[in-house]
């Protein structure tokens, strides 16, 4: 791979100073069903970009759900003296078990628990080398059904959406025909708006029409189709040779744009919108986390301070004593108010019973008369 086609050192030079004093940490997650190829993907994009050979694999088990092993994958990028040390986490598993639930929640727990960690050492007083593996990207992959997102792709790129920038891609392009993968876009897109799910867009800068107008097309290609391919390259012609996968009928090219998204992806993560990936995960989802910790770690403390602040404790009391008073004077209202009730009916049926005998006492003279006229 040539030096320009990672690109970091292509980036627009304020924000290459940004990064360019300690280098640059960028974690890349892909989850989705296993058996979709996340694997082949990353091995296929990194293939001719790593340094040095994937290594250092480490495997994370959270306590409690220990369904999913999540492993971590460390590399590094150069490129013009600039170092990019590179996370790979791949999630296998995921999808097998007959509790989905639990599946997933690993992923989404180890998303919160790098934030969590990032909180705690920014509160350490003593500032060295800080442990990172906040997500910059989550590669979601979709299984090339043709038809649309299941009810388990949509729970779980729900819950990525708001933690991590989400990129949905399309698995095993080369499953699908040209029009069978554009409706099957038009398709997922329709759901993601509808379910309201949220996905990374890359940012349209108006001051620079070609970099607007490459956002414009990442963002049209959205969810992007790819393919992966095994080590070895085809030879097309003699001496040259593609990345793909080689069938009866022909080639199904990773790097034709013709036939898949790779280039855009690969674009977009390792070149354009590294950088954006990187500062919108710590200015957007750290601090949305952050605020939110912060916030419930507020409301948790005012409770438990109010209940153990003695002035609250009299307020309490105070509150407590008056409703009560109020409940005992409302109690006695409500007495007086049915003795009211029964005097009044008492009154009355005597009323009645007086009504009663009047009636009965002239009915008892107009029979007197009537006999006395006989
Ligand atoms: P993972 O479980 O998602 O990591 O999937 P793997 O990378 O282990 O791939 C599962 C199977 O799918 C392997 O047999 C791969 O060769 C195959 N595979 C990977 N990528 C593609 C692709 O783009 N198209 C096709 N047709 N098969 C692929």
């Amino acid at each position: 791979m040539t030096v320009d086609q990672v690109g970091i050192a292509n980036l627009p030079n304020q924000r290459f100073k940004i990064v360019s004093k300690e280098g640059a940490t960028f974690t890349l997650m892909v989850a989705g069903e296993s058996g979709l190829g996340k694997s082949t993907f990353v091995n296929t994009l990194f293939q001719s970009t790593l340094k040095t050979p994937v290594d250092n694999k480490a495997r994370y088990k959270r306590g409690i759900h220990a369904t999913v092993e999540i492993e971590v994958t460390r590399a590094e990028l150069e490129e013009r003296n600039f170092k990019i040390r590179l996370n790979i986490i791949d999630t296998p598993g995921f999808g097998d078990n007959v509790n989905n639930k639990d599946s997933w929640q690993p992923i989404v727990d180890f998303i919160d628990d790098q934030h969590d960690s990032m909180m705690k050492q920014e509160q350490q007083p003593a500032r060295g080398d800080k442990k990172d593996l906040r997500v910059h990207a989550c590669l979601y992959f979709i299984r090339p059904t043709g038809h649309s997102l299941k009810p388990l792709d949509i729970e779980v790129m729900k819950k990525l959406g708001t933690r991590c920038n989400l990129i949905p891609i399309i698995a095993k392009a080369d499953t699908l025909a040209q029009k069978e993968m554009n409706e099957f876009k038009s398709r997922i897109r329709q759901v993601i708006e509808a379910q309201d799910i949220r996905i990374y867009t890359p940012p349209i800068e108006l001051d620079d029409q070609a970099s607007s107008d490459h956002a414009k097309s990442l963002i049209e290609s959205m969810p992007f189709s790819v393919i992966g391919s095994g080590e070895d390259e085809i030879e097309v012609a003699p001496g040259q040779f593609v990345k793909g996968r080689q069938y009866p009928w022909g080639i199904a090219e990773v790097e034709n744009e013709d036939h898949c998204d790779f280039k855009k992806l690969r674009s977009l993560l390792l070149r354009t919108n590294m950088l954006d990936l990187i500062l919108s995960t710590q200015e957007l989802h750290y601090e949305s986390y952050r605020t939110l910790k912060l916030e419930s770690a507020e409301t948790g403390s005012k409770r438990s301070r109010r209940l153990h602040n003695p002035k609250f404790k009299e307020e309490e009391e105070a509150l407590k004593k008056y409703f009560t008073e109020q409940v005992k004077a409302e109690e006695l209202r409500f007495k007086q108010w049915e003795q009211n009730i029964v005097t009044e009916r008492h009154r009355l049926n005597k009323d009645l019973e007086e009504v009663q005998a009047t009636i009965k006492d002239l009915e008892e003279q107009v029979k007197r008369i009537q006999l006395g006229k006989k």
